[in-house]
């Protein structure tokens, strides 16, 4: 019989969104007229830009006629699309990115998990608590965590405890580590981070000769001027950083896929003969040998988002789900809650009231008002005791929503 990545055994059995799911179900059925509104999940409602569809139509028309027919494309994507990333999202904040360092995927999750095969086995792994559960899965799948504790958290793993105590950004650790996870403008906590902040992550890194992988899936919510938008705004960060970028969040391509990774060509990695190599080099060769590139036709439609037409509907969808947050910040706060994020970000995390477990507080809101949350231990242990919602929805949900909650709820009292 053919054995299995034991790995995959040591993996928590997907537990936070299938018990949502199981507790949701069993309150609907024994409730079959409650209207419930799901505030949880963190994907966008608002259709697809009409610049992006318009493209997308051109490009199947391209298809259609044998002088315009294309086959395989690049793996690393159309150089039109990459150069107009470069443009848009690099050098025009001053970030000296080429197109050859940009690597068009279908998708930033699949990104952050791949990109563990350019890296070896006995790299020490940081990530901050709570998190993203992609960055974690993925390092148990590739083998480079031991087993689980009752908390959920892997022996092997430095764990960057998040709180309202540290404004959600973690402390620099005082041991060495090789791979740092950040996301920023982030998911869960809706946190952002200050040039300084970075600035102080990318020192670290040089000094320890760590890689960053940052994630920048929420770049188009930040709002204050002063915030960078991408990593590479902070000096020295071509040394020691990968960047992720998707169109999932900023042009509602969820359901589309598409996405890029940023590989500089100043990077570097230690062999196990002590010889440094180009991460540049192993990216190219992994995407070239185990992916075939996406769509032309969705590529088609990314290009689409750098259009005055383009950007202009992607400002007004990003302003619409600010707006969800606000109106979520500003009723919860009347309603007696302490809350964060939710400003440059889709995100608005909730401390639980009276000391609440973030499950009893999930409970409490779907059975006194109907309302889906996802409870911030889900995310990690140093998650307890705070709440997700999600700005992901349509105005007329969200205002319901806090009615229910400022008519029947007052925390403060
Ligand atoms: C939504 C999201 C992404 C984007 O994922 P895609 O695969 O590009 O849709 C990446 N990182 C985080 C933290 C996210 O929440």
């Amino acid at each position: 019989m053919a054995s299995i990545n034991d790995n995959y055994l040591k993996l928590k059995a997907g537990y936070l969104f299938p018990e949502i799911g199981r507790r949701v179900s069993a309150f609907a059925q024994e409730n079959p007229e409650a209207n419930i509104i799901k505030l949880g999940i963190g994907d966008v409602t608002e259709p697809l830009p009409q610049a992006c569809r318009d493209a997308m139509m051109k490009a199947i028309e391209d298809m259609g006629d044998r002088t315009s027919f294309k086959g395989y494309g690049p793996e690393q994507g159309y150089g039109w699309l990459r150069e107009k990333i470069a443009e848009n999202d690099f050098q025009a904040r001053g970030c000296d990115v080429s197109p050859e360092e940009i690597f068009i995927s279908d998708g930033s999750k699949c990104d952050c998990g791949n990109i563990l095969d350019i890296f070896g086995k006995n790299n020490k792994i940081a990530v901050t608590d709570p998190v993203y559960p992609v960055y974690v899965d993925t390092n148990v799948m590739a083998g480079h965590t031991g087993d689980a504790n009752e908390k959920g958290e892997y022996e092997g793993l430095v764990y960057l405890p998040i709180s309202a105590d540290n404004d959600f950004t973690a402390e620099i650790p005082s041991e060495a580590v090789d791979l740092i996870y950040l996301c920023f403008p982030n998911n869960p906590t809706g946190a952002t981070a200050t040039k300084e902040y970075l600035q102080k992550w990318v020192n670290y890194a040089q000094e320890n000769g760590s890689i960053i992988l940052f994630d920048a899936a929420y770049e188009a919510f930040i709002t204050d001027p002063n915030l960078p938008h991408s990593i590479f705004e902070i000096e020295g960060a071509k040394e020691c950083a990968i960047e992720f970028r998707s169109f999932s969040k900023n042009a509602g391509f969820t359901g589309t896929r598409c996405a890029f990774t940023v590989v500089p060509k100043t990077l570097k990695g230690k062999a196990s003969d002590g010889s440094e190599v180009e991460l540049w080099k192993l990216w190219n060769r992994r995407q070239s040998t185990k992916f075939n590139g996406v769509s032309y036709i969705v590529q088609r439609g990314a290009e689409a988002v750098y259009s005055p037409e383009g950007k202009a509907e992607i400002s007004q969808l990003v302003n619409f789900y600010l707006e969800n947050a606000s109106i979520i910040r500003q009723e919860l706060t009347k309603a007696g809650l302490t809350v964060y994020g939710g400003v440059n970000a889709p995100y608005v995390w909730v401390k639980t009231p009276d000391g609440l477990s973030s499950w009893d507080f999930f409970d409490k809101l779907l059975h006194n008002v109907h309302i889906v949350g996802t409870p911030g231990s889900g995310f990690g242990a140093a998650g307890e005791g705070y709440f997700r919602l999600s700005a992901f929805n349509s105005r007329e949900n969200v205002i319901e929503a806090m009615k229910r909650i400022t008519t029947t709820f007052n925390f403060a009292s």
